[in-house]
């Protein structure tokens, strides 16, 4: 197999997710052949990090072994069979393992087979709990603002990123959106947790009685740019909804399952939502699967003859895949048996020092960091906090560049971000952060006095005419 002829014959089948087709007459594509720990590798010998754990989802890095193990022997039994009036050792091990790390309130798992499928799913629980129990004004949902919780039409009403929303707005229900609890310039966390919250307190206030469920991301808004927030937020909404009596829906999608430090992110607030959301991470990277965690008062609210016609009718031809399921207990296993919080701190601790070192380039504001998840801003002046125009596109001049370096880094917008999978070594850290470095200094390169000399051992200017 040769790389380039992969790339011509992709280019004349396939449709690419969230790529402008078009990008690809001058953007590369990444070829992989195979891929193993943090590596991709190319079939000429090439490879790249891949700094964000493909799209969030890879936790122990590529190939584990465990994992794969599982895989395989889940394989030799039974690869996939339905769920309903059907049950099988992987779904039931799965449920059990997911309940008992997730602890108290949660009795009950429901399985998707991806991010915005249970997103669906929770949204239409908590819809049809209240409806069950009497409550049929409660139609709408809380969202936030600068939130993502994927892309199908329910799931897209509750996301605030223009980019996927605006252009199907005619299609979508009407949630309202709460404030962001991300700093505002010149806001310390704190107050910007209390503000928000308080915003949100008045507007339940106002429309509680219509309002199913607030739905949130825990401690990092991802696809909408990596805004981080106070954990006091998190305890905040939660006496908002118990004091307004409405469901909490907690994604954790994307920043579960260590992410941010620990297993949980809610569990950094000390709080538990009604509903659980997990995909992504769930199988370490393996295969799409996704879990719904609820309360046992929610089950309960379906709990009846079948007359009554109380029960939750929602289904996916996949729902709860033995191969997806094995994988997933393999990976709850990891975090059981080996000290991965414990590992993921030092490794933190280390993405936090490499990334401090881009505080003294000119064209980078507000680097932050949540457990694995480390972000910057590109901006046009640090001084008065101007933005580039999205036109401009200087993230993807920063991924360009780390294509051609040897690393997977996909900006959003202009928020570049590192999340990479837990098996990355510090050398590696330096490696990644370096590129960063590197591909930020390319793309800004065009506003750079020439005066002023920033140092960079690797920089390479050519790197940018790919
Ligand atoms: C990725 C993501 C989703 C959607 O998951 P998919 O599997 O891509 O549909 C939803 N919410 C959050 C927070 C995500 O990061």
């Amino acid at each position: 197999m040769n790389d380039a002829e992969l790339i011509r014959r992709d280019l004349a089948v396939l449709w690419h997710p969230c790529t402008q087709m078009h990008d690809h007459q001058s953007l590369p594509l990444v070829p992989v052949a195979r891929a193993e720990g943090v590596w991709l590798h190319a079939h000429d010998g090439r490879r790249w990090l891949d700094a964000i754990s493909s799209w969030w989802v890879n936790l122990f890095g590529h190939g584990h072994p465990r994992i794969a193990g599982a895989i395989h022997a889940q394989l030799d039994r039974v690869a996939h069979v339905m769920l309903a009036g059907v049950t099988h050792e992987p779904a039931v091990g799965l449920a059990e393992d997911l309940l008992e790390a997730a602890g108290a309130p949660f009795a009950r798992v429901f399985y998707a087979d991806n991010g915005a499928s249970a997103i669906e799913v929770a949204l239409k629980m908590s819809f049809h709990a209240w409806r069950n129990a009497g409550e049929t004004a409660r139609t709408r949902f809380i969202a936030i603002e600068g939130g993502y919780h994927g892309e199908t039409l329910g799931a897209l009403a509750v996301t605030d990123v223009a980019l996927y929303r605006d252009t199907y707005a005619p299609l979508l229900h009407s949630p309202r959106f709460a404030e962001s609890p991300a700093p505002r310039a010149g806001e310390t966390p704190e107050q910007a947790a209390q503000r928000a919250a308080d915003a949100l307190d008045a507007l339940l206030a106002r429309h509680a009685g219509e309002t199913c469920a607030v739905i949130i991301e825990p401690l990092v808004q991802c696809a909408g740019g990596m805004q981080m927030h106070d954990p006091e937020w998190l305890r905040r909404v939660r006496a908002a909804c118990d004091r307004h009596r409405v469901h909490l829906i907690a994604d954790e999608i994307a920043v579960g399952f260590g992410r941010t430090g620990s297993l949980f992110a809610h569990q950094q607030a000390g709080i538990a939502p009604d509903f659980l959301v997990l995909s992504k991470g769930l199988t370490g990277g393996f295969l799409p699967l996704a879990a719904v965690l609820t309360t046992q008062s929610v089950y309960d609210a379906f709990y009846a003859e079948y007359a009554t016609r109380r029960a939750f009718l929602h289904s996916h031809s996949y729902t709860g895949n033995p191969l997806a399921c094995a994988a997933a207990r393999a990976t709850l296993a990891m975090f059981r048996d080996e000290p991965v919080l414990e590992r993921n701190r030092s490794l933190a601790e280390s993405m936090r020092e490499a990334m401090a070192a881009l505080a003294e380039l000119p064209h980078v504001a507000n680097i932050r960091q949540c457990g694995m998840i480390a972000a910057l801003d590109l901006v046009r002046d640090r001084a008065s906090g101007s933005q580039f125009a999205w036109q401009e596109r200087r993230g993807l001049a920063v991924y360009r560049h780390a294509i051609a370096h040897e690393a997977l880094l996909r900006p959003i917008g202009n928020v570049v971000y590192c999340m990479p999978p837990y098996a990355i070594t510090t050398d590696e850290i330096q490696h990644m952060v370096r590129i960063a470095r590197d591909g930020i200094l390319a793309a800004t390169r065009d506003l750079r006095p020439t005066s002023v000399v920033v140092g960079s051992a690797s920089f390479d200017p050519a790197a940018l005419e790919i």
